[in-house]
């Protein structure tokens, strides 16, 4: 089985005034080639953290630690970081927002040119050309946005060019964080349908953040859910929606009102705690209806279940 990505007890926090917090701590998780993986969690829960060790844009006053292997290669190890013929080659992003990635000076054709060119020294009319490919794979008529510039185009059309242009550079591994959660529900399921044809039709790896479960159940093939700065639950999308494991995934999925059966639970009320203060013991304690003495001092490891699941709980 070739490997999209790995993470072997990744963790990364963020340095401020001399003092490190840390977001994400020890997370392993495999990404297969060609299949779409989601990570899902509430916020904050250090999901945007993780997608940006993957897609090579940890702002520099990041720490590292542990390993990360994208596209076979390594690009974290320690604190060490090189995504030198990674970053826009291997790996590609799309932001929440559009505006994230789309230059609002630049006409969508001169965005596609910039890029292109300094990736592989293209010229105008090549990008031009490739542009025109990619936007009309995303859905747009190239004719109609080329020489716009993003604040003439509408919400649903910048999403759709800031993907056709993440995908021009050719990555075969695609980020895309939360990136329809700026869009009217509509949309949303418009993008989320053009992310799907995209990867069966060109075999893209997909690694999809999101909060929302049912976005999950819709997208993925696996997905990994997260709870303040650590992976509690992974397995098979469809097997951790009908039984899941973590009694997190649960209250995730009991508050999707089409998904859930009951309602949340009274215990489920309350804030996750930040992870950069790890109390020691299971973060998920607080919250969580189901706790035992260990959980108060004892942070679960995480353990495999049957062939193709894993779950960080003292229940287990
Ligand atoms: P999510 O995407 O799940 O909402 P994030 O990865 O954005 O979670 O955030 C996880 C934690 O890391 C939060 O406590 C957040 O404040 C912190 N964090 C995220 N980005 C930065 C940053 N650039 N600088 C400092 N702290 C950050
Ligand atoms: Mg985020």
């Amino acid at each position: 089985m070739v490997l999209a990505v790995e993470a072997k007890k990744l963790s990364v926090g963020y340095e401020e005034s001399d003092e490190l917090l840390w977001a994400v701590r020890e997370v392993s998780f495999e990404v297969r080639e060609s299949e779409a993986f989601c990570i899902v969690g509430e916020s904050g829960s250090g999901k945007s953290t993780v997608a940006s060790a993957i897609a090579g844009i940890l702002p520099p006053h990041g720490v590292t630690d542990g390993e990360l292997r994208v596209g076979g290669r390594v690009v974290v190890k320690g604190n060490e970081r090189d995504y030198e013929g990674v970053r826009g080659r291997l790996v590609t992003y799309v932001p929440q927002s559009p505006g994230a990635s789309l230059n609002p000076y630049l006409e969508i054709g001169d965005q596609f040119y910039y890029v292109l060119s300094s990736l592989y020294g293209l010229s105008r009319r090549e990008a031009v050309e490739k542009a025109r490919a990619y936007l009309r794979m995303a859905g747009l008529e190239p004719d109609a946005v080329l020489d716009r510039y993003p604040h003439e185009l509408s919400g649903g059309m910048q999403q759709r060019a800031a993907i056709a242009l993440a995908l021009s550079t050719g990555a075969r591994i695609l980020v895309a964080d939360e990136p329809t959660s700026s869009l009217d529900a509509h949309l949303r399921l418009q993008i989320v349908e053009l992310l799907k044809r995209l990867r069966a039709e060109a075999g893209l790896t997909l690694i999809f953040i999101t909060h929302d479960m049912l976005l999950a159940g819709a997208l993925s093939e696996r997905v990994a859910v997260m709870y303040a700065g650590r992976l509690v639950e992974l397995g098979p999308t469809r097997e951790v929606l009908r039984k899941p494991l973590h009694p997190y995934t649960s209250m995730l999925i009991e508050s999707v009102p089409v998904l859930g059966v009951k309602r949340p639970l009274k215990a489920y009320t309350g804030e996750p705690p930040s992870p950069g203060e790890p109390s020691g013991g299971c973060p998920f304690y607080e919250r969580c209806p189901f706790r035992l003495e260990v959980c108060a001092s004892e942070n679960p490891p995480a353990k495999g279940v049957g062939e193709s699941r894993r779950v960080a709980c003292w229940l287990f």
